[in-house]
């Protein structure tokens, strides 16, 4: 074929690919024209999965009468000026890519009246071309209704999923900017029902409990507020350790109000969970994060939802943080299961501050606590960045005094605390002391395990530079590492805690974890802490253990920094509270 040029609408068509996926699409790029433009009540209707029609309507700004005709050309917007105000954004949209590449695949109406005017105008579009324009009574705000949906697109109409799915994903949207948004109102309906609807009354709160029910939402925990003068702030609120799901798919992020995708941060906040949760278990939560606008770029892909920022690892580490700090303080202990307490499961997180308020605050008994002994304040727990000594005075605090009672078929200690009967599996409360004795002692600096010879190592070029830009860190890590010319690394020791594995592999890994902006080799050194609890032979379930012994291991857990859970994040206690016998005994 010879080089022609492509005839406009067919441009047109290619262009609006990028932006337009799928009928959530249209209702993302039309939910983010209607908060910029200062909506307080945006509501989406939506027929046959939006193949057939979606309709948002707000009642924001509107679009003035004679600028209403520019819209749905490419490259019109009113967010964007100049260059520079690309280095700031603070507006959903900028590109002014959204109605014109709607219009292009679909029939497109829209009614809108600008604040100030008297009449509205109205307009119809089909396959981007306008076919009228007239003047209407209309409310303030406007209206765009998109019907048949890539109409003239067959190849995309074939790629589109069963209604379901569809649905599914709009939900998904709209349920997402009602979180970002609370203060304003979503409504949602799908073939005439309504499936969705927020209150608007500005609380987080109240939106979580539209969009996950009331019973889980009671379980999510509000995050505690980081340091006042950070540039960085994250809000949200993030679910206690006892609802969680098979996939992270309930992590949800959004930056400066947009919706993102970035496994960075989800990552950050799944590590906060670390030894919380099961292996292969991920919390429920909701994170918004704040930065100044010259901080993040958000013009790195049409439909936005990628950012990348000036200091990743910075936010990385607020969100990890605030997210951990959360946790630690509002820990509460697990209660007895349904069918042990009438079903009465509730977690305490309902009003986690209020409920730890009325607890008694631990004592830290610093003598005799041979494996935190005092250094409670320096542990760091491994890869976690966020754990400076600072935070210690306020996480150490987790648990409440517990008296041993006695011990129930050797596995399990029952004790009494605050707030009535605790069990304690023995073998769990171990592993968890155990667990956090090693990382403090290697907290203390890792140990170097000398080669009996120095090796050589070669690597890809690339992953020479990187190790080589990271040698500092390599040290810390206790490996003895040197450049050794071209793409040679010279290997002379390796950190003791990774025992007999071949140099080169243990590089890799490293270089690995750069790559990917984890903390070098945290997992697998977790991995080995944990190993060597379960080697070390925490007290196992059928040993019979003194009253001594069990106030012991209880004042060693007392110690530890998250001693709810052990390393594998199984519980180590549950607790039935003074008021749940009292149920049990119908003194209620
Ligand atoms: P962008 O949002 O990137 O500017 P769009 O194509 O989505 O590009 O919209 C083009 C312009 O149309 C916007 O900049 C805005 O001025 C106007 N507009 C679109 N939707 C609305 C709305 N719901 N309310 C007010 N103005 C709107
Ligand atoms: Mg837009």
């Amino acid at each position: 074929m010879p080089i022609r040029i492509l005839s406009e609408s067919l441009a047109a068509q290619i262009a609006a690919g990028e932006v337009v996926e799928r009928p959530a699409s249209v209702v993302k790029e039309l939910v983010e024209n209607a908060l910029d433009a200062g909506a307080t009540t945006v509501t989406v209707e939506v027929r046959d999965g939006g193949r057939r029609l979606i309709r948002v309507a707000d009642d924001g700004h509107g679009i003035p009468a004679d600028e209403v005709g520019l819209v749905f050309h490419r490259h019109s917007t009113s967010k964007l000026a100049t260059a520079d105000d690309l280095g700031a954004i603070d507006t959903l949209g900028f590109r002014g890519e959204a109605l014109a590449s709607i219009a292009s695949v679909a029939k497109v109406t829209m009614v809108t009246r600008a604040a100030g005017e008297l009449a509205g105008s109205q307009l119809r579009l089909e396959g981007g071309q306008l076919v009228s324009q007239e003047g209407v009574g209309a409310p303030q705000g406007t209206m765009v209704g998109v019907e048949n949906l890539f109409y003239n697109v067959p190849a995309r109409r074939k790629f589109l999923r069963t209604d379901a799915t569809e649905k599914r994903h709009i939900d998904l949207v709209v349920t997402r900017y009602a979180m970002a948004y609370p203060a304003v109102r979503f409504r949602l309906t799908q073939d005439g029902r309504s499936v969705f609807q927020s209150p608007g009354s500005g609380e987080l709160a109240d939106v979580l409990i539209a969009v996950f029910g009331v019973d889980d939402a009671k379980q999510m925990l509000e995050l505690v507020a980081g340091p006042p003068d950070s540039p960085v702030t994250v809000r949200g609120f993030t679910s206690a350790p006892s609802l969680n799901r098979g996939s992270r798919s309930q992590i949800t992020l959004f930056l400066n109000g947009r919706w993102i995708q970035d496994s960075s941060l989800a990552y950050a906040v799944v590590q906060a969970y670390h030894t919380m949760l099961m292996v292969g278990r991920f919390p429920v939560s909701v994170v918004l994060v704040q930065v100044p606008p010259d901080q993040v770029d958000v013009n790195v892909h049409p439909t936005k939802a990628e950012i990348r920022l000036r200091d990743q690892r910075g936010v990385f580490v607020a969100v990890q943080r605030a997210i951990r700090q959360t946790l630690v303080e509002a820990e509460p202990i697990r209660p007895a299961e349904a069918g042990w307490g009438r079903g009465e499961g509730s977690w305490t997180a309902v009003a986690p501050r209020e409920a730890l308020a009325a607890l008694q605050p631990v004592r830290h008994v610093q003598a005799g606590l041979d494996l935190v002994g005092g250094t409670a304040g320096q542990q760091t727990e491994l890869g976690d960045p966020s754990r400076h000594a600072g935070d210690a005075a306020t996480e150490a605090a987790s648990l409440p005094a517990l008296r041993a009672v006695g011990q129930i078929g050797g596995a399990f200690i029952v004790a009494e605390g605050p707030a009535g009967m605790v069990v304690i599996d023995q073998h769990a409360a171990h592993e968890r002391v155990l667990y956090e004795q090693m990382l403090a002692s290697r907290a203390q600096g890792i140990a170097t395990q000398a080669l009996l010879d120095a090796v050589t190592v070669d690597l890809a070029p690339d992953r020479v530079t990187l190790l080589e830009e990271h040698l500092g860190l390599l040290v810390e890590l206790g490996f003895d590492v040197e450049p050794f010319g071209g793409s040679t690394l010279l290997v002379r020791g390796l950190p003791a805690l990774l025992g007999q594995v071949n140099p080169a592999v243990a590089l890799e890994a490293v270089a690995d974890d750069l790559e990917r902006g984890d903390q070098p080799l945290e997992r697998t050194l977790e991995e080995r802490v944990i190993a060597q609890v379960c080697k070390a032979g925490a007290i196992k379930a059928g040993q019979v253990l003194t009253w001594r012994e069990m106030t012991e291991l209880i004042r060693q857990l007392e110690g530890c920094q998250s001693p709810h859970t052990c390393p594998h994040g199984r519980p180590t206690m549950i607790q039935m509270t003074a008021q749940q016998l009292a149920r049990q005994f119908e003194r209620l």
